[in-house]
């Protein structure tokens, strides 16, 4: 605490990340990063960059923008890019989602909203799953000026089809619909087709889970031009370069190599039914999972004890001593070495 802050410092509960752990040798399952590399021509687009640092990048960032454009069948001025999705989502709170109806999220989703909330005078109301951890969309039906979900949600790995985004959209036709897709090239469906005929919809997407670049920084978001239009707005008056030369040299050059992304994302989905099949046979409950990470929890051991356990013996997962979700473990699909080791020490502790 200090005389110089702001009042609004004194009052902020921020987000905490997943531990980054200084060692080699841990397998890290914790942070839902990507196991595997991104592609190798990422490498070389940012050695090329690197003659260009003495200036500064393109604030438009206008060869990545269009670069998701071609990737997602819109328009350029339908894309807005950001220093990650969670840099993405705060201009989001600020640009769009400041009203005095609520906005809605489930009570069960990524820890950072209720933060940006606090952060930005937003106000929210959680809405809760059902007691399996499904989102019902008859909940949704109250009074509100926004919903935001995180399609897969995290940390449940729970999935809508893109017929119930379509459905909660005509629904809330003077309501922005905000689906944050971090996790949805694992197997999920997008929204961003319902783009072309929804106004009301904003699709939030990230380089860090399925491209491997969570080091890099890079996020995006799709929507009709007012919207993209609004957000401009707030990262213009922000910071005018969010994102730097190696960034959006590297994120261009993973976007262009498609073969790579669906050859990773194939694995990561193959170990993902793995690693559930052999939870199961160890008497966790997993939840269905459509993510790179898997939700589980064990019927006679507490989530602190096993995550605390399994820190002891090199293992991260994600733990969060939250109401509803103490008894879980978030799992990371990590190879399918992480993955089999994972399971033997679990099975050594159970
Ligand atoms: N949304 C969800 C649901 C997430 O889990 C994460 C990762 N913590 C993000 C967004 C942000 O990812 P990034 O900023 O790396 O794009």
């Amino acid at each position: 605490m200090s005389r110089f802050w702001s009042p609004v410092v004194h009052t902020l509960s921020p987000y905490v990340p997943g531990e980054q752990p200084k060692q080699d040798g841990v397998i890290k399952l914790n942070t839902n990063e990507n196991p595997y590399p991104p592609s190798p021509r990422v490498a070389e687009a940012i050695a090329s960059a690197m003659s260009r640092l003495r200036l500064y990048p393109d604030p438009r960032a206008s060869l990545l923008r269009e670069a998701i454009a071609s990737r997602y069948g819109v328009a350029p001025d339908e894309v807005f890019v950001g220093n990650g999705s969670d840099e993405v989502l705060a201009h989001t709170f600020q640009a769009l989602l400041k009203h005095d109806a609520p906005l809605l999220f489930p009570d069960v989703t990524y820890s950072f909203f209720p933060v940006w909330s606090e952060l930005y005078g937003v106000s929210c109301e959680a809405v809760p799953l059902d007691a399996a951890m499904r989102l019902q969309l008859a909940d949704y039906r109250r009074p509100c000026s926004a919903i935001l979900l995180p399609n897969p949600n995290a940390p449940t790995g729970i999935a809508l089809p893109r017929a119930a985004i379509e459905q909660l959209l005509a629904e809330h036709p003077e309501q922005l619909v905000v689906i944050d897709e971090a996790y949805v090239d694992f197997g999920a469906e997008s929204a961003v087709p319902l783009v072309a005929r929804h106004d009301n919809l904003l699709v939030v997407q990230t380089l860090s889970k399925s491209r491997a670049l969570a080091g890099l920084r890079v996020g995006f978001a799709i929507g009709k031009r007012p919207l993209i239009e609004a957000l401009d707005r707030v990262k213009d008056s922000f910071n005018s370069y969010p994102l730097d030369r190696l960034a959006i040299a590297g994120a261009v050059a993973a976007l262009e190599d498609n073969a790579w992304f669906a050859e990773t994302c194939k694995r990561i989905i193959a170990s993902r039914e793995t690693l559930t099949h052999a939870l199961s046979g160890l008497g966790f409950e997993v939840l269905p999972s459509l993510a790179n990470f898997v939700f589980a929890r064990h019927p006679r051991r507490g989530g602190a004890e096993l995550a605390a356990a399994l820190r002891e013996r090199g293992v991260l997962v994600r733990h969060f001593g939250r109401p509803r979700i103490k008894d879980f473990l978030r799992i990371t699909v990590g190879t399918e070495d992480q993955c089999s080791r994972l399971v033997g020490v679990l099975r050594s502790l159970l």
